[in-house]
This record gives structure tokens, C-alpha cells and sequence, in this order.
């Protein structure tokens, strides 16, 4: 179980990816949308998708996914997602999160069919690529990234 730090939310997320997860997390917390406001709207470990787009749940189901407020970001194909990230201000900090995660973490967002609230572990990245990124972005095994 990891805790997102500065942010009253908890996931249950594999031991690596986890880390690298919870690191992005603390960021969107900080820079795209507060976490903890309203109910809890956040998953990670076997959190089931209303529409699983193929090779969707699995990433669930192994616990290298993360979604992030579903009930503002929305589920797939959510207007009100396309909304929020159009807006320049919360597509830059998007793009912030991008470049720092980007090599090693991929956004439903992107997708043709846009999930806005997923983040994952992209294909071919491997638990030795996972944490080696940790390595290089500071991020200890609670998920905590020191700048
Ligand atoms: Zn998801």
C-alpha cells in the first residue's frame, strides 16, 4: 500500500511500478488537480474499468496502473475530461508530468479512445527499467520523489 505524498489518498499498486506511480500522483496532486477533495475516486491493484479497452485491465490486475479522480477526470471517452485538459494551464502541467514519467509511464489521455484518469507503466518497460528510473528521479520505496 503506498501513500500519495502530501495528499490524503492511499493505492495498492505492484512494489516497483508503485513507486514510480505514487511519485506521479503527489505531482498531479500538486500541479493538475487536488487528489483528496470530494469521495474517494482513486485506483490502482485490480480496480475494475466499466470499459476495458484490450491490455487495459491487465495493467489493473498486475498493479502498474493508477487512475486518478474518475469522478471528475471521467471514464473513457468523458467529456468532461476533454474539457479540463484542453484548458492550457492543466495541459501544461500534463506536459510536465510527461516529460519527467514519460519514458517509462504512458497516459490514457493520449489514447484514441481517451482515458483521462489512467496512467501506466508503458509496454516493454521492465521492473529493472522501473527502478532504475526511481534511481534517477530520487523517488525512495514509499513513492516520495526529493527534488
Ligand atoms: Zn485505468
Amino acid at each position: 500500500m503506498f501513500k500519495i505524498p502530501g495528499c490524503n489518498r492511499k493505492l495498492t499498486l505492484d512494489k516497483d511500478a508503485g513507486r514510480l506511480l505514487t511519485a506521479l500522483a503527489a505531482d498531479y496532486h500538486k500541479t493538475v488537480r487536488p487528489l483528496d477533495i470530494g469521495r474517494v475516486d482513486e485506483g490502482g491493484y485490480a480496480f475494475r474499468e466499466a470499459n476495458g479497452a484490450s491490455g487495459h485491465l491487465s495493467n489493473h490486475a498486475s498493479g502498474t496502473a493508477i487512475d486518478l479522480n474518475w469522478s471528475q477526470e471521467g471514464a473513457q471517452g468523458s467529456k468532461l475530461g476533454a474539457v479540463f485538459f484542453h484548458q492550457v494551464k492543466h495541459r501544461k502541467a500534463i506536459n510536465e508530468i510527461k516529460a519527467r514519467y514519460g519514458r517509462w509511464v504512458q497516459w490514457g489521455g493520449d489514447w484514441r479512445a481517451k482515458d483521462y484518469m489512467h496512467w501506466e507503466i508503458k509496454p516493454g518497460v521492465t521492473r529493472v527499467m522501473v527502478v532504475n528510473a526511481c534511481k534517477q528521479l530520487g523517488i525512495d520505496a514509499d513513492g516520495v520523489r526529493k527534488p
